[in-house]
C-alpha cells in the first residue's frame, strides 16, 4: 500500500484522556479513534491488527475441530429470562426495546443464545462432542470504561461453548480450548500466564485466567519464578513448612501496653517481631462470630475463610459486635479465654508460634509468653492467609513473585448451569433424557491488540511483532523528488510485493523527519530506506525492535528479512 493514500493520522501530541501507553499509542499511530467512552473506529492499520489476531484465532480453533458460527448481537429478553440472567446480570446489560415494546438486550456474552439454538436441533448424544466459536461485537455497559481497548463498552470477543454428554467430555474439550489458547497468545507474542482463576475449590481446574504481565493490569497475580504455577493471589495456596523456634516455654504474663493496637506498634513497644504476634480479628460468618488468628506479618484472605468454612456471608464484625462478642476493643482482642460461643480458627502459621504476644481482651492489655494448645486451643488450623512474596510455591517448584495482569482469555466449565435452566436435554447411550454438559471460553480480541502494545513498545513508539505487525516491512523513501530514489523505491515496493510480502510504502513528499518519526510510532518490524545510495543499489535496513541499522545491497534485502 502507498502511505500517500492511506488513512493513517497520525499525532504528536499525547491525547489528553489517554491514561495507558496502549491507548496512547494507538490513537497517536492512527489504529484507532474513539467514538464515545469506550467504544472505538478501527482505521485501516488498526482493522489489518485485528485481522491478524482473527486469523491466528481461527486457525488454533479450527485445528481443535471447533466450528465458527455468527449469532446475533441483538438477543431477545425472553432468553435471558429463561436463565435469570435477565433479573441477575445487572447494569452492564445493554438493553433496548423495538418498536413494539419488545425488550432486548445487545449480547455482553451468548451462553443463552447458543443454548436456545442447540436444545432444538441437538437430541442425541452421537451429534456430540461439539464446540462452537463465533468472532463478534460484544457489549457491556462497564461502570469504568478505561484504558481505551482494554475495557471498552463494545468491543471484539472470541466466544466459544462446548457441549458435550459428560463432564469427562467436558474435561477433553476444556484441555483442548486451553491448549489452543496458550497457542494463540504465544503466537501473538506475548507474555502471559495461564492462571487458576477458581473461587469455589482452591486450587481447582474449573477455570483459568490468560493473564497478559504488564503494570497496568487490573489483577495482581502471583507466579512461580522457577515453574509455570500460577493463580490469582485470592486463589494462590499457601504450602510453607513452618518451624517451631526452639526454645523453653515460658509463663503467660499480662503486660500493659498503653495505646498500642496495632501489630507493628505493639511488637516495636515490647521489643518482639511481628512473626512473634498473634493477629486477632473477630468475623461475623453466617451471623456467628468467628475469631481468626493469623501470625502479625500475614493477612487474613477472607475467600479462604468462606472456603473452610462452607459459608456464604463472611465479614469484619463492627466495633459493636467485638465488643458484645468479646467484652473489648479492636487492638486488644486475643484467643486466651474467650467465650464458648466464639469460635477460633487460625492460619497454620500460629500453630508453630513460641512464647507469643496477642491481645488481652481488655483495654490496653496484652499477654505475653502465650502459646497455642497450652493458653489457647483453637476449633481448627486451616490455610487461611494470602500467599506472599518470597513464599515457596505451592507445586515446590521456585518462589513465588507478584505480578500486575492483563486478562486477555478466560477458560470456565459451566456444567449444567445453563442446559438445566433452559432444558437442554440429550439422550445418551441408554435412551436415557440428561442435560448437555457446557464450557464457556473467550479472548478478548480486540484488548489483545493493546495488551500487545502495552508490553512491546519504546519512547518511539510501538513495536509489533512480526505475527501482528500491520505490514511485514515498510519501505521509505527519503527524497521522492529525487528521481533515482523515486525509481528505486517503486522498483523495490513492486519487487517485494511480488515476492508476498506486505508492503507499505512511504511515499510522500514530507520531511524526512516526518517518515521516520512515523515509522517508528507505527511500529513495523523492518523498515528499508532508500536514500542518498540509491544508485548504487544500497539501502538501509532497520530492525525496529532493536535499532540496528546496516546497508544492504538490494539483491540481499529478502534474505536478511526472513531470517531476522
Ligand atoms: P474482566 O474481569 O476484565 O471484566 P470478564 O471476566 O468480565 O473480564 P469474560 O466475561 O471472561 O470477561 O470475557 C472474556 C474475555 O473478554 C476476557 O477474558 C477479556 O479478555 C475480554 N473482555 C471482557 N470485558 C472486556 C471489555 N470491557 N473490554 C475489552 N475486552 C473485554
Ligand atoms: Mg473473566
Amino acid at each position: 500500500m502507498k502511505q500517500s493514500n492511506l488513512y493513517i493520522p497520525t499525532l504528536r501530541e499525547v491525547p489528553s484522556d489517554a491514561e495507558a501507553i496502549s491507548h496512547q499509542l494507538l490513537v497517536r499511530a492512527g489504529f484507532i479513534r474513539q467514538s464515545v467512552s469506550g467504544v472505538y473506529s478501527f482505521l485501516p492499520l488498526g482493522r489489518k491488527v485485528l485481522r491478524k489476531v482473527e486469523t491466528i484465532i481461527r486457525e488454533e480453533m479450527d485445528n481443535i475441530g471447533s466450528q465458527e458460527v455468527l449469532m446475533p448481537a441483538l438477543q431477545p429478553s425472553e432468553l435471558w429470562e429463561e436463565s435469570g440472567r435477565w433479573n441477575t446480570y445487572g447494569p452492564e446489560l445493554m438493553r433496548l426495546n423495538d418498536r413494539h415494546e419488545r425488550r432486548f438486550a445487545l449480547g455482553a456474552t451468548h451462553e443463552e443464545l447458543i443454548t436456545s439454538l442447540l436444545r432444538d436441533e441437538v437430541k442425541s448424544y452421537k451429534r456430540l462432542p461439539m464446540v462452537l466459536y463465533q468472532i463478534q461485537a460484544k457489549f457491556r455497559d462497564e461502570k469504568r470504561p478505561r484504558f481505551g481497548l482494554l475495557r471498552g463498552r463494545e468491543f471484539i470477543m472470541k466466544d466459544a461453548y462446548s457441549f458435550d454428554i459428560d463432564p469427562e467430555g467436558l474435561d477433553r474439550n476444556y484441555d483442548a480450548i486451553y491448549g489452543a489458547y496458550m497457542n494463540v497468545f504465544n503466537r501473538c507474542g506475548l507474555n502471559f500466564r495461564a492462571v487458576i482463576a477458581d473461587s469455589g475449590a482452591m486450587g481447582g481446574k474449573d477455570t483459568h485466567e490468560f493473564m497478559v504481565l504488564a503494570d497496568i493490569g487490573e489483577d495482581t497475580i502471583a507466579y512461580s519464578d522457577e515453574s509455570d504455577f500460577a493463580a490469582n493471589v485470592e486463589m494462590a495456596p499457601v504450602k510453607v513448612e513452618y518451624k517451631k523456634e526452639d526454645m523453653p516455654i515460658r509463663e503467660r504474663v499480662k503486660v500493659e501496653t498503653e495505646n498500642k493496637r496495632t501489630i507493628s506498634d505493639v511488637a516495636e513497644y515490647l521489643n518482639v517481631t511481628p512473626q512473634n504476634c498473634i493477629k486477632s480479628l473477630l468475623w461475623m460468618i453466617d451471623e456467628k462470630p468467628v475469631l481468626v488468628l493469623s501470625r502479625g506479618d500475614h493477612e487474613i484472605n477472607d475467600v479462604k475463610i468462606k472456603n473452610a468454612l462452607d459459608a456464604e456471608v463472611v465479614e469484619l464484625a463492627t466495633d459493636d459486635q467485638t465488643k458484645e462478642f468479646v467484652g473489648c476493643e479492636v487492638g486488644y482482642i486475643g484467643p486466651v479465654d474467650v467465650p464458648d460461643e466464639v469460635k477460633v480458627i487460625a492460619d497454620h502459621a500460629v500453630e508453630y508460634i513460641v512464647n507469643g504476644v496477642c491481645g488481652a481482651n481488655e483495654p490496653l492489655m496484652h499477654y505475653q509468653n502465650v502459646n497455642p494448645g497450652t493458653d489457647f486451643q483453637v476449633d481448627f488450623y486451616d490455610d487461611l492467609r494470602f500467599i506472599e512474596e518470597g513464599d515457596p510455591s505451592p507445586d515446590g517448584k521456585g518462589t513465588i513473585v507478584f505480578a500486575r495482569g492483563i486478562e486477555v482469555g478466560h477458560v470456565f466449565k459451566l456444567g449444567t448451569r445453563y442446559s438445566e435452566a433452559m432444558n437442554a436435554n440429550i439422550l445418551d447411550e441408554n435412551g436415557k433424557s440428561k442435560p448437555i454438559t457446557m464450557g464457556s471460553y473467550g479472548i478478548g480480541v480486540s484488548r489483545i491488540m493493546a495488551a500487545v502494545v502495552e508490553q512491546m513498545h519504546d519512547d518511539n513508539g510501538i513495536v509489533w511483532p512480526k505475527s501482528l505487525s500491520p505490514f511485514d516491512v515498510h519501505l521509505i523513501c527519503v527524497n521522492p523528488k529525487n528521481d533515482t530514489q523515486a525509481e528505486l523505491g517503486e522498483a523495490l515496493y513492486a519487487q517485494l510485493k511480488r515476492n508476498r510480502l506486505d508492503v507499505l510504502y512511504d511515499d510522500r513528499k514530507e520531511r524526512a523527519g516526518v517518515k521516520f518519526t512515523d515509522a517508528d510510532l507505527i511500529g513495523i518490524p523492518f523498515q528499508v530506506i532508500v536514500g542518498k545510495r540509491a544508485e548504487e543499489g544500497i539501502v538501509e535496513l532497520k530492525n525496529r525492535q532493536t535499532g540496528e541499522k546496516a546497508e544492504k545491497h538490494l539483491s540481499e534485502i529478502e534474505a536478511y528479512i526472513a531470517q531476522a
